[in-house]
């Protein structure tokens, strides 16, 4: 078991208008209607910084995603229906709207989602909420520019024909999304701005651990003027309404981010009706730094934020630090230094930096690992405890001493721990950094601009980021190689994902 430190958590009571959010049991979203789950069940939802509960939650399972398939279904299949009849410049300006009362509320869903998540309120005020509508505002724009061709075809056995022959993108149709809880607000706002913006209808299901701003979205995409039926959200766990979304026969894609198990689990479901599939999964990212550059200061500020931004619960975390041999020892240094310096406390505390994991589980999960590097020989250069005996708080960790076959180096920790080694050769940083299930992201520190784009070109990844890290934007497509997923979230790329290619020729 590793050690607990101890933490003074100070007891924070959230604002008059969260506490009004939170007081009565939230609902589900089904055909425009906020309605109990079938069961009549509720959950739990937990304060991480406490452990206490902070709401109650219905809790859909299978015949709520049924009901909610059917209502998205049947406006889907209407073709008078005014989702259907809609312009696409009018679709436009009603995902616009959805960004921008997100920015109206934005102090309020900063709040909800320090409270439910952990995070401290001013990361979620500056990252997650502006993220969040300037993905709608950014998929509001391909609405009216989701276009096919028109394609001179030859068909050589119809000598002297004419033929008109163009292509259409359509909407895929009904997608079931299933999201996770690091960023709840934004994977809400990743999955549901490009489906709509393609014009299909959608079920959601949030993570049981932090549904409260999915539900509050819900609230502000009813008040946008979005017609009944198309976005419906329904919370509750995996194993029931999430396993049940993903096989339902009447869903033509899943979109799902979360563990590269459960992402298996989703592909065997959607075997059924070989719905589509879209993929983000985990990561186990080489960051990588070498001698050569020039600002090691910032470098390292970079290196520390990789990994400890969001607690380290971020997929594409870089959780594998790899340093030139000759700056090792400073590397390692400055990182412990930006760890011990970071402040911990419950997100709504106006000076935290870094708040507590988001559930016992993951706390668990996390000190797990660090038992784990502790009993196989690492070395704990900073960190590697609990964090008082109150909510889920662990210290920021750097591990150095590792080998490349240790769980710590190869498996996804999604928290504040980072396995640091050096290296002194191009080619063997390359192929370690490879050497992985996953291929979400990577980093590079250098002042040789010419040595970044070979590297960059070498790696495995998604993303590689080269001299900053964990730089998101909506037109920015992010997705896995390998193990990390299918497909790609963001950009141009991810309304190609929501939509079906229909080829149309005309004899003249
Ligand atoms: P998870 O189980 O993969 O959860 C992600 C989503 O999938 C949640 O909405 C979850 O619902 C749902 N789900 C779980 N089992 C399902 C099933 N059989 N069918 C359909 N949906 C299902 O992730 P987790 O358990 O919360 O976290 C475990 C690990 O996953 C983390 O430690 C981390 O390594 C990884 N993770 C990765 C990401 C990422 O961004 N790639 C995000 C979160 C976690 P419930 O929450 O209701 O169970
Ligand atoms: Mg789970």
């Amino acid at each position: 078991m590793v050690a607990t430190a101890p933490l003074e958590i100070p007891s924070i009571e959230p604002s008059a208008r969260v506490r009004e959010f939170i007081q009565s049991p939230r609902q589900l979203l089904i055909n425009g209607q906020w309605q109990d789950a079938a069961s009549g069940k509720t959950f739990a939802v937990y304060n991480p910084a406490t452990g206490e509960p902070i709401a109650q939650v219905a809790e859909g399972d299978a015949e709520d995603i049924n009901r909610a398939v059917a209502a998205a279904r049947k406006v889907f299949d209407d073709p008078s229906h005014a989702w259907n009849t809609m312009t696409p410049s009018e679709r436009g300006r009603l995902i616009w709207k959805i960004g921008d009362l997100v920015l109206e509320h934005a102090d309020e869903l900063a709040e909800l989602e320090s409270l439910d998540n952990g995070k401290p309120k001013g990361v979620a005020a500056a990252a997650d909420v502006p993220l969040t509508a300037d993905l709608f505002h950014y998929m509001a724009g391909w609405v009216t520019k989701i276009e096919g061709n028109t394609i001179p075809i030859s068909v050589p056995y119809a000598p002297g024909a004419k033929f008109h022959a163009y292509t259409v993108r359509e909407p895929v149709g009904v997608v079931g999304q299933i999201i996770p809880w690091n960023f709840p607000l934004l994977m809400a706002a990743w999955k549901l701005g490009p489906a709509l913006a393609a014009g299909n209808c959608v079920v959601l299901k949030p993570a049981e651990q932090t549904p409260l701003t999915a539900l509050r979205l819900g609230e502000i995409i009813q008040e946008a003027g979005m017609p009944d039926g198309v976005v419906n959200i329904v919370p509750g766990f995996g194993e029931t309404a999430g396993a049940a979304l993903a096989a339902h026969d009447d869903v033509d894609k899943v979109a799902f981010t979360g563990s590269t198990e459960v992402g298996k689990m989703i592909v065997q479901a959607a075997a059924g009706n070989l719905k589509k599939v879209t993929l983000e999964l985990g990561g186990k990212s080489p960051n990588i730094i070498f001698k050569d550059n020039t600002d090691l200061e910032a470098t390292i500020a970079g290196a520390a934020s990789a990994i400890f931004f969001n607690h380290g619960q971020c997929c594409c975390a870089g959780s594998r630090l790899y340093v030139e041999k000759d700056i090792f020892d400073d590397v390692v240094k400055g990182v412990s230094a930006a760890a011990e310096a970071i402040k911990l406390g419950p997100g709504l505390a106006a000076d935290t930096e870094m708040g507590p994991l988001v559930s016992d589980e993951q706390l668990d999960r996390v000190t797990g690992y660090m038992n784990a590097g502790q009993e196989s020989g690492a070395t704990c250069v900073t960190g590697g405890t609990r964090r008082g005996e109150q909510g889920y708080f662990v210290s920021p960790t750097v591990i150095t001493d590792t080998r490349d076959d240790m769980s710590i180096v190869r498996e996804e920790i999604f928290g504040p721990v980072v396995v640091a080694d050096p290296f002194d050769d191009l080619e063997e940083i390359i192929d370690r950094s490879n050497d992985s299930a996953y291929g979400l992201a990577a980093g590079i520190w250098t002042s040789d601009i010419a040595k970044a784009h070979r590297v960059a070109a070498r790696l495995r990844a998604g993303t590689v980021w080269v001299n900053t890290y964990n730089i998101f934007d909506a037109a920015l497509p992010f997705g896995g190689y390998k193990q990390s997923g299918w497909g790609r979230e963001m950009g141009r790329e991810v309304i190609d994902l929501y939509t079906e290619t229909k080829a149309v020729c005309v004899g003249l």
